[in-house]
């Protein structure tokens, strides 16, 4: 979507507008984002999020938060905190109480009295497996019920009666009495209540008939004002069922279901089914592993809401499904960090450097901002001293051509310090570099020398005011990009062993003793990185989890300057 047309707004706008000029619901605006409460909420849910709190913020108007709970099998209190926790962090605020489905059971078996009593309703009591025969298929009408024809007063009975408990699962099951031709087959005498005599997280034990999703979504909708009903394309062909429903009782208001399309990430998978199966067979490190797409997951990674409202933005809405590329929310995500996220410098594979014309035992602080363009952001201080550290990728024995690091007898800058030159490179007896002699010169601090050029800059960190961390980088999660595209494969198979590197003795300057929790660093060369409390805990040192590199890691261009 181009600028302009995302400043114009989407299709979707554009038939709310249209609405608004016709005068439906005096011009109100309503929404509601509809989870159910049966994982975490994933990448895909922010754009649904973003879309329904969106657009009631730019028509003032209001947005729901309701979880659909019409499964209590697979639902839990878990995921409901969960679920909240995530669209707060996100940045937005829910009309009025938090709305559960369940809080309609009684006046949605108010409805299916209704329909009953009109006789578009009735108890059907064929087995599950005759029901799918007689159902039919996509080239074959379904058959009528032998049960269609049940007089209304058995059916409002035998109705009442399933909600008392005398009936065992699946011996009966509420249908709406449509069209057993019908070529949608959403239509042929759908389900609408089914028997289940489980515990419900809200209802307890209250019920044991649960209504189906088809039937509640329609009229919780109805309950709760709303106007527009936006969901993903898999539920275009339940819309005439949906209208279907709202068109034969009598509903407080009538809203309008309108279909986008659902937000695919290569690399990714999101669907909270599969992503249940990562954490239960433990392939992460539970739902808010960094590598998962969760909400949690990106959070615990050091991604910002401001990043992923961006990127839902950037993404865009429209009817037409496609994969969206990782790159995308990468961009996004380096863009907001590139803008606010506070410096510092650490080492990941450090080797020592000593400067030789440097006085022993002696030390200064050196300040330097802790964002380059940000002045409000302040300053820091780092130790300069006799020994530092380097990373050792940073110092090429022999230089290949172009080298902008360190070599023997060539100079370099240190970030916010002075120039050094390489004297002596120091070798154990295997041959491996394992110390550097280096000169510095005292009249390079914030100057640049005059008669030599240094080469580049390099991170560093002073030895003995260094802090030792731990930094976890991460790689995708999947070896394919489309972990979920081939029916033959479990994605599993796709699963990259090598998602997750842990680097230990990893050297940060003296600011990260206590690391910010709110906001990712910019370590300097290196990339984003975040610091990770609940890791810390185990660890019993500062961890910091790799949020996303400097550059577009995807297009394999390299890391460094
Ligand atoms: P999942 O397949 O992950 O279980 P779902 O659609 O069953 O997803 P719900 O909890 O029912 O999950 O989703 C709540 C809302 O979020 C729905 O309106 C749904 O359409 C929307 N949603 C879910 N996944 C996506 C996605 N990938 N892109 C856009 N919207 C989504
Ligand atoms: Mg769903």
């Amino acid at each position: 979507m181009s600028a302009e047309e995302s400043k114009a707004g989407h299709f979707i706008a554009a038939i709310i507008d249209e609405d608004r000029r016709e005068g439906k619901h005096g011009g109100n605006v309503v929404t509601r984002f509809p989870p159910e409460p049966n994982g975490y909420l994933h990448i895909g849910h922010a754009k649904s999020i973003c879309l329904n709190f969106g657009i009631a913020e730019s028509y003032n108007g209001e947005c729901t938060l309701r979880f659909d709970d019409t499964n209590p099998a697979k639902e839990s209190q878990e995921y409901i905190d969960a679920i909240k926790e995530d669209v707060s962090w996100l940045g937005y605020e829910w009309a009025g109480p938090v709305r559960y489905a369940s809080d309609y059971f009684e006046r949605l078996y108010e409805y299916a009295i209704e329909l009953i009593e009109q006789g578009k309703a009735y108890v059907c009591s064929l087995p599950a497996t005759e029901a799918a025969e007689y159902r039919g298929s996509l080239t074959r009408p379904g058959r009528n019920s032998p049960y269609r024809d049940r007089t209304v007063a058995e059916n409002l009975d035998l109705f009442k009666r399933m909600r008392a408990g005398e009936f065992a699962e699946g011996k009966h099951a509420l249908r709406a009495r449509i069209d057993m031709a019908a070529p949608n087959m959403n239509l042929r005498d759908p389900i609408l209540y089914r028997i289940r005599y489980q515990t419900h997280h809200q209802t307890g034990d209250n019920w044991c008939i649960y209504p189906m999703y088809d039937f509640t979504h329609p009229l919780s909708d109805a309950a709760e004002g709303v106007t527009h009903s936006l969901c993903t394309l898999e539920f275009e062909d339940h819309r005439p069922l949906y209208d279907w429903v709202l068109d034969n009782v009598t509903p407080p208001c009538r809203p309008r279901q309108i279909e986008f399309a659902r937000l695919n990430l290569n690399y990714t998978i999101t669907s909270k089914r599969k992503l249940l199966r990562l954490v239960d067979e433990g392939y992460v490190d539970g739902w808010n592993d960094p590598r998962m797409p969760t909400i949690s997951g990106l959070r615990r990674r050091g991604v910002t809401p401001a990043a992923i409202r961006d990127f839902c933005e950037m993404v865009g809405i429209n009817k037409v499904g496609g994969i969206v590329d990782m790159g995308m929310l990468e961009h996004a995500i380096r863009d907001d960090l590139n803008q606010h996220a506070p410096r510092a410098m650490c080492v990941m594979d450090p080797i020592k450097v000593v400067l030789v014309n440097y006085p022993e035992g002696d030390s200064q602080q050196l300040t330097l901002p802790v964002h380059p363009q940000d002045p409000e952001q302040g300053t820091r201080e780092v130790t300069w001293s006799r020994e530092l550290y380097i990373d050792r990728e940073d110092f090429a024995e022999v230089p290949p051509g172009k080298w902008k690091r360190l070599a023997p007898n060539s100079a370099v800058r240190l970030r916010g310090g002075y120039v050094m030159t390489c004297v002596d490179v120091i070798k154990n007896a295997k041959g491996d570099v394992v110390e550097l002699h280096c000169e510095y010169d005292p009249e390079t601090l914030g100057v640049n020398p005059t008669g030599y050029k240094p080469k580049g800059v390099l991170h560093w960190v002073a030895a003995d005011t260094a802090v030792d961390v731990e930094v976890r980088l991460y790689d995708r999660m999947f070896n394919s990009e489309n972990p979920d595209g081939d029916k033959n494969v479990d994605f599993i198979e796709h699963l990259n062993p090598e998602s997750l590197r842990i680097l230990t003795g990893c050297k940060a300057e003296p600011s990260l003793v206590q690391p910010r929790a709110d906001m990712a660093y910019q370590f300097e060369r290196e990339g984003y990185f975040f610091y990770d409390k609940e890791a810390t805990e185990t660890q019993g040192l500062p961890v910091f989890n790799r949020t996303v590199t400097l550059r577009d890691s995807w297009s394999k261009i390299s890391q460094k300057n």
